[in-house]
């Protein structure tokens, strides 16, 4: 495997780097962790996605047909990479972009594809996910929100849970039964609902950051045009897996951890213990040592999946160790983090003596509940030995 960049990828970079170097927008809210209220980061966060994509940074692999760019797979992981290197804000529209928008590529009719991926790449319409219910979780194909089929529509009738964005989403794609005698992976199809529709009623719930991060989505008789349905009618288990094949690839990538461990690094060359950094006492470089291993071997890992991408092969087994591992690294991270700031770590980002203007506390809750979103390690583990060590199925 050759793991160096051509020159005209190089190239590529050094133009993103000097483009995120004048557009990054500072000192704005850009995520509802900063803004006060849902008008105003929302606005920004919006117009930052438009302005990458009038400028052709945005689904560099999509086709052109809809509005992408066709380039290879190494562009977009290029531009991944400087983006979080730039600290530049993460877009508004994601669920659209990594999860929603290569399922439709995929399965999508043509009608589908023209009517919603454009729209997803300027941040006019954005989605999210309808798949948890209170009593499907992990077990996701036990859901029951149902939608029987009028004439020419489904009306939806049920309960969604922890629906992350559904407070300002204009579209969801979501997960119904459609037919309750088949067994529990049948019987269920795929389809793309209005969240402005009548019958639908939205409650936030507040996370343990203290945003208000996911939501109940409540479906009281909601007609949705039967040319909605993604897939076939009652085969949509298929779909959602290759949705949630693209959710365990977006969640899994390393540059975060790098960055996240880049930022540790500040945090113990910052923090004096006995008159002397963190970074020069032995225990914590030991610490910090296995943490960057970690970080480097997960790099190493990415670029199996960023193979696959080059050779046209749909995410698999890579995405889900890298779910796996990812997310649980990047918890570690943050708990060293909280480690080395001792008491401090105990205070919120408007108090005073805050160490790093409170990213770490906060940092810690949020990458927790990414261990659990999109299947929890539990979950990703069970799949990785059954489907891809072929071990005998747990009971
Ligand atoms: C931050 C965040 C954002 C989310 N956003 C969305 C969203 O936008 N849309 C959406 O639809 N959902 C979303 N979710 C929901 C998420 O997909 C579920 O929380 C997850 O699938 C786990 O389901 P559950 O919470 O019902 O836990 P449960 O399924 O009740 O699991 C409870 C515990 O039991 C373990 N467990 C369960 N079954 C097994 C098994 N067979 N083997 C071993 N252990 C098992 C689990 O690992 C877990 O530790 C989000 C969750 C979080 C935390």
């Amino acid at each position: 495997m050759d793991l160096n960049f051509s020159q005209e990828e190089e190239a590529f970079r050094q133009q993103v780097r000097s483009w995120l170097r004048a557009n990054v927008p500072r000192n704005k809210p850009m995520t509802s962790r900063e803004g006060d209220d849902d008008k105003t980061w929302l606005e920004n966060a919006k117009s930052w996605q438009r302005k990458l994509f009038e400028s052709g940074y945005v689904a560099l692999a999509w086709p052109k047909e809809y509005g992408g760019q066709a380039l290879d797979p190494v562009r977009q992981s290029i531009l991944n990479d400087e983006m979080v290197q730039a600290r530049a804000p993460q877009l508004v529209g994601l669920m659209g972009l990594g999860l929603l928008g290569p399922t439709l590529i995929s399965w999508g009719t043509e009608e589908q594809k023209r009517r919603y991926l454009p729209k997803i790449l300027t941040a006019e319409e954005i989605w999210c996910q309808g798949y948890s219910e209170p009593g499907a979780g992990s077990d996701l194909a036990s859901l029951r929100t149902r939608a029987e089929i009028v004439g020419d529509e489904f009306v939806v009738n049920g309960q969604k849970i922890w629906t992350s964005g559904a407070q300002y989403a204009d579209m969801i794609f979501c997960l119904v039964r459609t037919d309750s005698d088949a067994p529990k992976h049948r019987g269920i199809s795929y389809i793309l609902i209005d969240m402005h529709s009548p019958g639908i009623t939205i409650r936030p719930l507040v996370q343990m950051t203290g945003e208000r991060g996911f939501n109940e989505v409540f479906f009281d008789n909601v007609r949705v045009p039967r040319k909605n349905l993604v897939g076939k009618l009652n085969e949509g288990w298929m779909v959602a897996n290759s949705t949630l094949l693209h959710e365990r690839s977006v969640l899994g990538a390393a540059t975060g951890s790098q960055q996240l461990f880049n930022r540790l690094l500040e945090l113990a060359r910052t923090i004096k213990r006995n008159g002397h950094p963190l970074t020069q006492d032995p225990v914590i470089r030991q610490r910090l040592a296995d943490l960057e291993i970690r970080v480097e071997a997960m790099r190493f890992h990415c670029y199996r999946q960023l193979t696959d991408q080059i050779h046209g092969r749909p995410p698999g087994m890579e995405s889900m160790v890298n779910k796996l591992v990812g997310t649980e690294l990047n918890h570690d991270i943050a708990t060293a983090a909280m480690e080395l700031m001792g008491d401090y770590s105990m205070l919120a980002r408007k108090q005073e003596a805050v160490l790093d203007r409170g990213f770490w506390p906060y940092e810690w809750m949020f990458s927790l509940g990414l261990v659990i979103g999109g299947g929890t390690s539990h979950i990703q583990k069970n799949i990785i030995a059954e489907r891809g060590l072929k071990m005998p199925k747990s009971r």
